[in-house]
């Protein structure tokens, strides 16, 4: 897949069939995020899908961080979106519903609903943080820009953001990697990583 990442809106690119891709935009308000005004922040983009024609109409939908005080109560479990959940920036909405399930089985199993309470929390925290820090770069474009470039000069860099992103790494790799973030971006010469 792609991702493109403009002054203030982010698209993604899917694969769906062998002639056929998903576009998705992203952006903070309903205008922005419109396909042909998001299209205008990305030149490459808009350039490749030029002469494609669409296959389905426009959707949009409303995509926030929210957490929630309580997931549980007596006899009811919230699951999924209706449980807080990430920014869509993060392509993680699917993959919580996916872990809260068995965690919830288990404590429904255990006639105990408060530790679906407690996972569901832990579930969420790395996610919320990778949201917050991907929301924060999305509002700071010269950040953003020295992210990138720092991503691309040490492409291990991204891996280990990758890795602690999608919960392949452990949170003492994820504040070391910020460190190595950190001093990359305080100098273009710091940090090596290997
Ligand atoms: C733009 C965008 C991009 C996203 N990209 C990704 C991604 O790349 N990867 C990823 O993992 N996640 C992504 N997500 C998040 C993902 O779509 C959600 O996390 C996921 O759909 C949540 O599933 P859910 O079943 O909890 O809720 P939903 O998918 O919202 O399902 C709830 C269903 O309940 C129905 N409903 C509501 N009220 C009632 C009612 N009173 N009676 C009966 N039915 C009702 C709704 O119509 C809906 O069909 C994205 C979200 C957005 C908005």
């Amino acid at each position: 897949m792609e991702i493109h990442w403009g002054k203030r809106v982010q698209a993604y690119v899917t694969p769906i069939s062998q002639d056929e891709v998903c576009v998705v935009t992203i952006g903070e308000t309903v205008g922005e995020s419109q396909f042909e005004t998001a299209l205008l922040e990305m030149p490459m983009l808009r350039e490749r899908l030029s002469g494609a024609s669409l296959s389905s109409r426009e959707r949009g939908a409303v995509s926030s961080t929210r957490r929630l005080n309580r997931v549980q109560q007596s006899n009811l479990a919230l699951v999924g979106d209706a449980s807080g959940g990430v920014d869509a920036i993060t392509g993680e909405g699917l993959r919580l519903a996916f872990c809260q399930a068995p965690v919830l089985a288990d404590a429904m199993i255990a006639g105990d609903l408060s530790k679906y309470e407690r996972a569901h929390r832990r579930i969420a925290r790395r996610p919320m943080l990778m949201g917050n820090l991907m929301l924060f770069l999305s509002r700071h474009a010269r950040l953003r820009a020295r992210t990138i470039r720092a991503m691309q000069r040490q492409p291990k860099l991204f891996e280990r953001l990758l890795a602690a992103h999608v919960g392949q790494a452990s949170c003492a790799n994820l504040l070391t990697t910020g460190a190595l973030l950190g001093l990359r971006l305080a100098s273009p010469q710091g940090a090596l990583i290997t």
